[in-house]
């Protein structure tokens, strides 16, 4: 059956009887119908609370108690009239009808309070704004002739006051009811049908016994008053009894915000309109009693407002935070971060500082999701997140960027620093993964986005180069720096003809290498030059095979070149040129140390021409010595094959190994065979060509 259709089916037959009560012959016997329709409400009443009201009885209870005292009072009232012909004022029904208010009124704050909050105080104002405003009301129109009734004792006076006073609060609590969260369910609606058919009775008795009106004005309120008795003993059998004293699941089904603005709106008026109807006839009114429930109101509207704006400030609040931060992982959101970028981009313009931005990329993170499911994947994101934040310092800020992919700011720091932080984070990256990495420097005549498009440059290129790496970016791609482009020529082993390594070399649009390098180094963004190179030969680097690149001894040393040459060096060659006499260089010499102990191999570039001479052989102590191809087309001279074969002799004492450049006759490698050179290039063995080239690509055939 449905939540309406048991309560109907108890109410009809009481309905009926109610129907035809105004149809019974006045006096004894339609005064005994009262009582006998009131005291059937009463029993079916009860019947639906022991059947129906499960667990949490007590509001209903004590609200159906309520009701029951008013039938008892009726009982009480005929027995007074009929029977003991009671004259006095106030009589025993009095105190029961009354106490019966207070026993129904506790009984609703128990079911109001089950279904909201524990401490709705907007509903509470909300109720107390309209029975505040009905309070003026009646005081002004019912008790203050009640007060000025020479006819009634002190105590009638009080009696005649309590019914109008018990009624003000009944609304408020029928206010309260309706504006606490919970469904509308039929329970709700028969409780508060009931209560309002009962203050309607109430209202039209006690305006007919001040104006003394007709008696078809009673025959009303006895009807309303009967069908409230109908309308609480149908709601105790709604399926839904039992779900208004249950909590109400959220508030999200609060009161809609026009029915509570109704409420409101007519607790406001109310002391206005009653000034203006009691001042209408004589201009006389009841000024104290508008004044202090106008005062009381105003104060009540305050408290209303005060917590409107708290909630609305918490939840500005809360809001805030929701947009800027990634739901996820907590972390600043993608909206957040362009935020803060080009705010710190501002502040590094004007203060001068430097700044940098990483992003960060899980490595094989979709097959992480497909191997451990989806949650383990967004737990992956989380901790990561923790980890790498727990781990910035105040000058760097960690956002999330997209999926699996994270942004760093770093403020005031330079390339150098941030790397090193990068490559920090890198390291801790928890569940087992592991993480790529790009990192750039800001260059403040770009704007902001572009070093973010840097920075992905280099993460795409740490991704290619075999994941696992922090690199940076190109750096001449913001200082608007020739562009590098790499070939590739192939070294082999002269004893075998293998391929052994390839070296990568640059070529330039704007003219020959060595000009270009040298205008650079005269600009003074020689070392910039030489790390963008580095980082185009690293990104163009072959698979499974040694790559040798050259670097400047001046630049060694530069944090550039050093950010360019981070991580794990194995299977790189480092081909140190020289350009100007070094020094014992302390520096150069720990920076070429700490390059070996990374793992790469450490080569002199040119030997046999210029400054490297034998001492910086001692100096440098290198893994390789590179022949310069002077020495290699003069092996018709004796000159050279001395030199050479001094050379090779060197490299045997101290385990070195020797590399020819520039052979281009099968004269010239036979020699540099026979003298005991361990390696060798030039056109006759391959020709420099772009890392895409097939004959590249393909070393084997070239050997061959
Ligand atoms: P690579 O090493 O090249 O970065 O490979 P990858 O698999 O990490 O990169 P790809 O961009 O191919 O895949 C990213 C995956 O990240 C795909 C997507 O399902 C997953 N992903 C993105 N956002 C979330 C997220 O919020 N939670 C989870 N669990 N997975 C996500
Ligand atoms: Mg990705
Ligand atoms: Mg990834």
């Amino acid at each position: 059956m449905t939540d309406t259709g048991r309560p109907f089916l108890v109410m009809a037959p009481l309905a009926l009887l109610v129907a035809g009560y105004p149809f019974l012959p006045e006096g004894l016997v339609r005064e005994t119908g009262y009582s006998v329709i009131g005291l059937l409400c009463a029993v079916v009443g009860l019947v639906g609370l022991v059947r129906h009201v499960k667990g949490r009885r007590r509001g209903w209870q004590l609200v159906l108690g309520g009701f029951l005292g008013w039938v008892l009072g009726d009982v009480v009232f005929f027995l007074e009239q009929r029977v003991f012909e009671v004259e006095a004022y106030p009589a025993v029904s009095d105190g029961v009808y009354i106490a019966s208010y207070g026993v129904l009124a506790y009984g609703l704050l128990v079911l109001v309070r089950r279904r909201g909050e524990r401490s709705d105080l907007a509903a509470m104002l909300d109720g107390a704004i309209l029975a505040a405003g009905v309070a003026v009301v009646v005081g002004v129109f019912l008790i203050s002739p009640i007060a000025a009734d020479s006819s009634l004792s002190g105590a009638g006076k009080v009696t005649s006051s309590l019914y109008p006073v018990a009624d003000v609060l009944l609304i408020g609590i029928l206010v309260r009811l309706w504006t606490a969260p919970g469904a509308r369910t039929a329970a709700f609606r028969l409780l508060a049908a009931a209560l309002s058919s009962t203050l309607l009775a109430d209202l039209v008795y006690n305006v007919t016994t001040i104006t003394s009106e007709s008696l078809a004005s009673v025959l009303v309120s006895d009807v309303c008053w009967l069908g409230g008795y109908v309308l609480v003993a149908g709601a105790v059998w709604a399926r839904s009894v039992n779900e208004l004293t249950e909590t109400a699941p959220g508030r999200e089904d609060l009161a809609d915000p026009t029915k509570r603005m109704f409420v409101l709106t007519g607790g406001l008026l109310l002391p206005a309109i009653t000034l203006l109807v009691d001042g209408i006839p004589d201009g006389d009114v009841h000024w104290e009693i508008v004044a202090i429930g106008a005062v009381l109101l105003s104060m009540l509207v305050l408290a209303r407002m005060h917590g409107l704006l708290t909630v609305v400030r918490v939840q500005a609040v809360q809001l805030a935070g929701l947009a800027r931060s990634d739901a996820l992982t907590g972390v600043p959101n993608r909206r957040t971060w362009d935020h803060e970028l080009s705010r710190a981009c501002h502040l590094a313009r004007t203060t001068g500082e430097p700044l940098c931005v990483a992003l960060l990329d899980l490595d094989h993170f979709k097959l992480y999701n497909d191997r451990y499911g989806h949650q383990a994947g967004d737990l992956l994101l989380r901790e990561a997140t923790a980890a790498w934040t727990s781990m910035l310092g105040d000058g760097a800020m960690l956002a999330r960027y997209g999926g699996e992919e994270f942004a760093v700011l770093f403020s005031g720091q330079r390339l150098s620093a941030a790397h090193a932080q990068v490559v920090e984070l890198l390291a801790h990256t928890p569940g087992g993964a592991t993480a790529s990495a790009g990192v750039a420097q800001w260059d403040p005549t770009t704007d902001p986005s572009s070093v973010v498009g840097l920075a992905d440059q280099a993460l795409y290129a740490a991704k290619r180069g075999g994941r696992n790496q922090a690199l940076t970016a190109d750096p001449g791609a913001s200082l608007d720096l020739p562009h590098p482009s790499i070939v590739l020529q192939p070294i082999v082993d002269l004893s075998t003809n293998e391929s052994v390594a390839v070296e990568a070399l640059s070529r330039f649009a704007e003219g020959p290498p060595l000009e270009v390098f040298e205008q650079a180094r005269r600009d003074g963004s020689g070392p910039a030059l030489e790390a963008s190179a580095i980082v185009a030969a690293l990104r163009d680097r072959p698979v499974g095979m040694m790559l040798s690149i050259n670097v400047g001894v001046d630049v060694l040393t530069s944090p550039v070149v050093r950010a360019a040459l981070t991580g794990d060096l194995t299977g790189i060659i480092l081909e140190i040129t020289e350009h100007s006499d070094i020094d014992d260089n302390v520096e150069v010499i720990a920076a070429i140390q700490e390059y070996r102990g990374r793992g790469a191999v450490i080569a002199v570039d040119d030997w046999g021409k210029g400054y490297s001479d034998m001492a910086r052989l001692m100096v440098l102590r290198p893994d390789i010595v590179k022949l310069d191809m002077s020495l290699v087309h003069g092996m018709d001279s004796e000159y050279n094959v001395g030199a050479v074969r001094a050379a090779v002799a060197w490299a045997d004492s101290v385990g070195a190994k020797l590399c020819a450049e520039g052979i281009e006759t099968e004269e010239q490698r036979a020699a540099l065979r026979e003298l005991g050179v361990h390696y060798g290039q030039g056109f006759l063995i391959g020709r420099p060509a772009p890392a895409d080239d097939p004959a590249t690509s393909d070393r084997a055939a070239v050997t061959t």
